[in-house]
């Protein structure tokens, strides 16, 4: 016997979304014409760029220089007789908003050589003991720069700023040190004769004096001589 229970019309579903298909814009809905200029203007870009006159740059080979006021590796600077400007006042680490500075300060010397004095590395109370910089981490936003209060800190137009090594990043007093040029006397030693701090911001100290260099080659000796008492006393109680 045949089944006679009326079947669902299945079209009735079919119905609904052959409406929603028709009220969806299709691509092929607009006319041809109304896509091609934009295929043109396209390819126009390519053939402009075709012709373009190729521009390589040769790096390593060739270093291009960099804008003058360019911010890359910084750089401590130094009194004209080689004292160090920073104060290790530390504003430098607080305004850095990647925390990439750490500063230790440390008080300066002018303890008499005899009495066992170290000397001072800068005009200020205090110095830069430990200064680093991780370029892991900096930005080469500038905000150091703006917060130094000595002029210290600076930046140079250096950029080769990479390195398979992640210690080799982060960079020491020693090597943010500019280098001594002439008149300079490496510290530590005591400030010129008769000056004062305010007077090397002023300007009005020129170069190393007689008296520093002075200082500075006694207080080698005081340290030679030292070693070799040291190296007596330890061959006299070591005996072969
Ligand atoms: S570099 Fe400038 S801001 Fe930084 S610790 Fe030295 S003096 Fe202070």
């Amino acid at each position: 016997m045949a089944d006679t229970t009326p079947v669902p019309h299945s079209d009735a579903g079919k119905g609904l979304s052959q409406e929603r298909a028709a009220a969806t814009p299709t691509p092929e809905a607009g006319p041809v014409g109304e896509h091609f200029p934009a295929s043109i203007a396209g390819f126009g870009v390519t053939f402009e760029t075709i012709f373009r006159k190729i521009y390589t740059e040769e790096y390593p080979e060739e270093k291009r220089p960099t804008a003058e006021r360019y911010h890359g590796r910084h750089q401590l600077n130094r009194h004209p007789d080689g004292l160090e400007k920073c104060v290790g006042c530390e504003l430098c680490a607080w305004a850095c908003p990647a925390d990439a500075i750490l500063v230790e300060g440390a008080d300066n010397d002018d303890t008499p050589l005899e009495a066992g004095g170290t000397g001072r590395f800068s005009p200020g109370e205090r110095y830069g003991r430990v200064y680093q910089i991780n370029y892991l981490r900096c930005i080469f936003c500038g905000l150091c720069i703006e917060a130094c209060p000595t002029r210290a800190l600076t930046m140079t137009n250096f950029y080769e700023l990479a390195d398979n090594n992640r210690a080799a990043l982060i960079f020491t007093k020693d090597q943010l040190l500019a280098p001594l040029q002439e008149g300079m006397l490496a510290p530590p030693h005591p400030m010129v004769e008769g000056l004062e701090e305010r007077d090397y911001y002023q300007g009005k100290a020129n170069a190393a004096t007689t008296a520093q260099r002075e200082w500075v080659a006694e207080r080698e000796a005081a340290e030679h001589a030292a070693d070799l008492a040291a190296d007596a006393a330890a061959e006299g109680g070591n005996p072969k």
